[in-house]
């Protein structure tokens, strides 16, 4: 930050100027810091669920004002029988299969895409400019990424909806969605559209 101040003679004009430095790139460390600890998750470095509502609430609000726009596709997964690599395996390797599937959504979208951690393990993708057609494309293969990332043993069902301004009513959509690939069998995809009837 640099201030300048005038020094005024008894004339009334400026005699003099002080300038004076100071170095804020620890305050600005620390504030960046502090943005990072807001929005990101601690164990994966992706979004966090609090970014991921704010970002939700933000494409909701664009389709409201701007309703002929392009498709949204919101996607969420979950890790299948996730308990069972718990117990089987221990906490610390289940933490390393949450990081190791976070990674490998993050690299199978494109970077406008917008993956979040946004439960134990649980993620959300929320893909703009989709079609429902493209995202059961791009979400089978992250499907199929994930189980080829290990030794098959880890999968995630998941479940997505076109996004419409009701968030609340889409969010419902793609987690009846995913509830319907748990209960068909797990490792799949399946949609809910924002004009099905979900009562
Ligand atoms: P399903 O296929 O139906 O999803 O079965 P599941 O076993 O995955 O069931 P559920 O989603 O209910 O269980 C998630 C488990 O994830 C419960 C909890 O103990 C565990 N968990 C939640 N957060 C973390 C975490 O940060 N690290 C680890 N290692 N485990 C976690
Ligand atoms: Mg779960
Ligand atoms: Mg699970």
């Amino acid at each position: 930050i640099m201030r300048i101040q005038a020094i005024m003679a008894k004339s009334g004009k400026v005699s003099y100027y002080i300038t004076s430095l100071v170095d804020i790139s620890e305050r600005k460390e620390l504030e960046e810091k502090l943005r990072n600890l807001s929005e990101r998750d601690g164990l994966t470095n992706l979004w966090n669920r609090r970014k991921f509502e704010e970002q939700l609430a933000q494409h909701a609000n664009m389709l409201e004002r701007y309703p002929n726009t392009p498709t949204t596709c919101l996607a969420l997964f979950d890790i299948d029988h996730f308990k069972r690599i718990n117990d089987e395996m221990g906490h610390d390797e289940g933490d390393r299969v949450i990081c190791s599937v976070a990674e490998t959504l993050l690299s199978g979208v494109r970077n406008t895409d917008f993956v979040a951690r946004v439960g134990g393990e649980e993620f959300a993708v929320l893909m703009p400019h989709t079609t429902i057609q493209e995202a059961e494309v791009v979400l089978n293969r992250l499907r199929v990424a994930v189980e080829l990332s290990g030794d098959g043993s880890v999968t995630v069902s998941v479940g997505y909806s076109d996004l419409t301004a009701d968030r609340t009513r889409s969010y419902k959509c793609a987690d009846i969605a995913l509830y319907e690939s748990k209960s068909a069998g797990r490792n799949r995809v399946s949609i809910c559209h924002s004009f099905d009837d979900i009562a």
